[in-house]
């Protein structure tokens, strides 16, 4: 049944070279090993604050872990909500969830595919204390909007941008916007360190914080703890790798804004097929190239994207919302929250392979194929 004779194309490959290998074995030879504020820890910091276009940046173990530490250093707590983009990794709303805190779930708008900001106001509460959008799949949230909407209602703002390193909201940087944003280095992120995160923030206090709880919340005298902090260092060996990954970064950024061009191209005018959206407002990294297989394609994504596997090309789905987490569904009153746009992009949104290095007569396979299985 599988056309063994065809290359496997995956949704992501590292892009990986001697540079990183370098790197990591030049740390290693060292012996910096662990994450304890080594010079390399130190400088991969001090780089990625610098490409943030912020002051500040604290390595944690993973983008969760930074989710989570940066809802506890604005003080989320019991019964505390926070208004979150529906259709996101779960760990966006884990974050909330660990600190005792309530997700509430944003739904999607249905051409950006990220929250949808005329939804916000109407589900603030008494008991709302941040907003917490994600940038998904590279495009940032109209943080104009979120941000007024921020001020007026005097909540906190956590940026969530785990697929968006590099991206840019009116020539700005995300992760520039909010109290504070997070980053994720895993393996098929903009850039990886294997498994690793960020917290970046301008706020000095917010910054002693997260560096005083990320490593067990350490006292005077060393081994009294005022505060149930944790372990969530960021080894030296992930950072060497981190450093060579963002001396590259830029490179990246331009593959990956090339191969949606190619996309774009190739799949243009196939009925049934939306595609990612575009305004010169939004600098995209288009960390995965996302489109929408609509009624009119003729078949459903299912179908599509077992067509696909079937031709040796994998594709992924889109987040299945927070309103349909069977976990968050057990919380008090979660049920009555409706994301009606989300749950149709869970339905009918895929990603296509992005690997920085594709081809571009793959993805033209990929597209091509598409269009043959068409039913319009
Ligand atoms: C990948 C991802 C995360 C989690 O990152 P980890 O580093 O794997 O913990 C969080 N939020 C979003 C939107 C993501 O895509």
């Amino acid at each position: 049944m599988y056309k063994n004779n065809l290359k496997f194309i995956p949704v992501h490959e590292p892009d990986l070279d001697q540079m990183d290998f370098n790197s990591v074995i030049k740390t290693l030879k060292n012996g910096e090993i662990s994450g304890n504020f080594t010079p390399t820890v130190k400088l991969f910091e001090k780089k990625f604050a610098k490409f943030c276009g912020v002051k500040y940046a604290v390595s944690v173990s993973n983008c969760t872990n930074a989710l989570q530490l940066a809802c506890k250093v604005i003080g989320i707590k019991k019964g505390d909500e926070v208004l979150v983009s529906s259709g996101t990794n779960i760990a966006t709303a884990l974050a909330v969830y660990h600190n005792g805190g309530i997700p509430v779930p944003i739904d999607s708008h249905p051409s950006t595919w990220n929250l949808d900001v005329d939804q916000l106001e109407k589900k603030i509460t008494k008991k709302t204390k941040a907003i917490l959008p994600v940038h998904f799949l590279g495009l940032p949230a109209n943080m104009q909007k979120i941000t007024q909407i921020a001020k007026k209602y005097k909540l906190k703002v956590i940026e969530d941008c785990a697929e968006a390193h590099g991206a840019k909201y009116k020539k700005k940087d995300v992760g520039s916007f909010g109290d504070l944003a997070c980053y994720s280095f895993y393996s098929n992120k903009i850039i990886t360190t294997g498994e690793g995160g960020m917290v970046v923030t301008n706020n000095f206090k917010y910054y002693k914080e997260l560096v005083y709880l990320k490593n067990l919340a350490f006292g005077k005298p060393r081994f009294l703890h005022q505060e149930a902090a944790y372990n969530f260092r960021l080894g030296s060996l992930q950072a060497a790798l981190g450093i060579s990954q963002l001396n590259k970064v830029k490179g990246f950024i331009k593959k990956k804004r090339n191969l949606a061009n190619v996309y774009a191209k190739n799949l243009q005018g196939i009925k049934g097929i939306e595609l990612p959206f575009y305004h010169e407002d939004y600098y995209n990294v288009y960390w995965m190239y996302g489109i929408q297989i609509k009624e009119e394609f003729g078949r459903s994504r299912d179908q599509l994207s077992k067509f696909l596997f079937k031709n040796r090309i994998e594709t992924r789905t889109f987040f299945c919302p927070l309103n349909l987490q069977p976990f968050l569904r057990k919380l008090k009153g979660y049920t009555k929250h409706k994301c009606p746009v989300s749950e149709n992009l869970w339905e009918q949104g895929v990603y296509l392979p992005s690997s920085n290095n594709l081809k571009e007569k793959d993805i033209k396979r990929v597209c091509n194929l598409i269009k043959k299985f068409s039913g319009s």
